[in-house]
């Protein structure tokens, strides 16, 4: 590129074109991600899978929706590539969620930030593994329970404060126990998810432990024999600290 080359929207020179335009200027005139206005996430009102491709996926996910749920909606610029977009819930109700994302993006050696707005329907939908789980089939139960209350005035504040707690879990776990989840089901003081493997229920146990520095209650149930041993469920009970099981006993303010 013969230096006095400059670009023919903001003048500059010395600067890489491309059809004479400039990176920077060439960024602000594209779309470089966008997201339609209106979206749909069906997921399994059961253990949180996703349908997507005409496939289920992400057993025992959280029923938050994240940047892994909208990232197939998002259309990009062919010289643009997303490095990463924080999605912010800003209202709505549990079956049509308003979502903000932050997307950094990168364009010719620029990284950009954009601004994306979405509302997402969610449609539950009982998945093909919950639906043909008649058997019912699982080894442990992990409990997510409020601080110390059994029961809570609230359950459905406490409930999506606990499905936070897990979705964050989640995004550490390893592939193995993130398979051993079979399902998710929903109690008045939280959430009891079966795992089809021990020690994958034991690891999550032991990893909020880490996290949260609380203690795991274990017990354990004879429910059968199997080739001549006897064969124990066991349950890990997670106490997670939080302001909504707080509410003392007393009359409606
Ligand atoms: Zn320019
Ligand atoms: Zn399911």
């Amino acid at each position: 590129m013969p230096p006095h080359e400059f670009c023919v929207v903001c003048g500059r020179t010395g600067r890489t074109l491309t059809d004479g335009v400039c990176a920077e200027c060439a960024a602000e005139r594209t779309s470089l991600v966008r997201i339609p206005e209106h979206v749909q996430v069906v997921l399994c009102p059961q253990c949180g899978a996703r349908r997507g491709g005409g496939r289920w996926s992400r057993a025992g996910a959280s029923s938050v929706i994240t940047a892994e749920d909208l990232a197939p909606f998002l259309v990009l610029d062919p010289e643009a590539a997303v490095r990463e977009v924080r999605w912010t819930e800003r209202g709505g109700t549990p079956s049509r969620r308003e979502l903000r994302g932050m997307a950094r993006v990168r364009f010719r050696g620029l990284e950009r930030a954009v601004a994306l707005d979405v509302v997402v329907r969610v449609v539950g939908q009982t998945c093909t593994d919950c639906g043909r789980r008649s058997g019912r089939y699982y080894t442990a139960i992990v409990q997510l329970r409020g601080e110390a209350s059994p029961r809570t005035r609230r359950p459905k504040e406490l409930r999506r404060r606990l499905d936070g707690v897990w979705q964050g879990l989640w995004e550490e776990f390893r592939g193995d126990w993130r398979s051993a989840v079979a399902w998710r089901e929903e109690r008045p003081e939280g959430w009891d998810v079966y795992f089809t493997d021990t020690l994958a229920a034991r690891s999550v146990a032991r990893l909020a432990r880490q996290r949260f520095g609380i203690p795991i209650v274990e017990s354990a149930s004879l429910f059968g024999r199997r080739n001549g041993q006897d064969v124990y469920r066991v349950t890990f009970c997670l106490r997670f600290p939080g302001r909504d099981d707080r509410t003392p006993p007393g009359p409606e303010r």
